[in-house]
């Protein structure tokens, strides 16, 4: 695991990085990042412009918590995301506006193009409504993230997860771009959705596409994923 201090500097910058990728404005959203003492998390309530890494703040897996400002409110649903799904090295929330106005009307985002299997299955479901920073949010939403690495938070915004930082900043930019693709598809009425068997194909190719692969033998042309 990286070091500490190297996690608190990529955790403000990805803070950072939220407000000019376009995924959330003013103190909407938080991010965290799994580290040996637990998780370091986005202050509560703070301009990201504004905090160190030091104000970054490190909280146990029993809550407990260090740092000259409170832990993001929504602490509890980073800590289960993280404990539920050892494969998450970083956890984003964002109230990303057409994420945000798709759970705001409680819509699962159905397969309507392939990139929906990027996050696990060939749906995005959206968790039931809870008052932000609960307990019950969080309950609501690790159901809906079964077998998945992102879900809508009704009435609220967006949760993603993934390996680590960069890669869960850029996977919440995808969410959010499929967003507006699936509320751009609805304006011209219900869009086609993909078949379960269609979906499986994506699903199976997913599975190595981007991934490091062994280079061809010399004299042997290689094929590119067809995605
Ligand atoms: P925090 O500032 O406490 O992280 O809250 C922002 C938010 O999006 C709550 O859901
Ligand atoms: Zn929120």
């Amino acid at each position: 695991m990286m070091n500490e201090n190297v996690l608190r500097e990529g955790l403000l910058s990805t803070a950072k990085a939220m407000a000019s990728s376009g995924l959330n404005t003013g103190t909407a959203g938080n991010a965290s990042v799994r580290c040996a003492r637990g998780f370091l998390i986005t202050p509560s309530g703070r301009s990201y412009e504004d905090c160190s890494a030091d104000d970054m703040a490190l909280v146990a897996m029993d809550g407990s918590w260090q740092g000259p400002f409170a832990p993001s409110t929504e602490w509890r649903m980073h800590r289960d995301v993280l404990q539920a799904h050892p494969e998450a090295g970083a956890v984003l929330h964002a109230h990303s506006p057409f994420a945000t106005a798709l759970a705001c009307h409680r819509r699962t985002i159905p397969a309507f193009h392939y990139m929906i299997a990027r996050f696990g299955g060939d749906d995005i479901r959206c968790a039931p409504y809870a008052t932000f920073g609960t307990q019950a949010l969080s309950d609501s939403a690790l159901a809906a993230l079964e077998n998945r690495s992102a879900c809508l938070l009704a009435n609220h915004g967006m949760l993603v997860f993934g390996s680590d930082l960069r890669r869960t900043l850029s996977l919440a930019v995808e969410f959010e771009t499929l967003s507006e693709h699936y509320w751009r598809a609805c304006q011209l009425g219900e869009p086609s959705i993909l078949s379960a068997t269609e979906m499986a194909e994506v699903i199976a190719l997913f599975e190595t596409y981007g991934k490091p692969r062994p280079a061809p033998a010399s004299g042997s042309a290689s094929t590119p994923a067809a995605v």
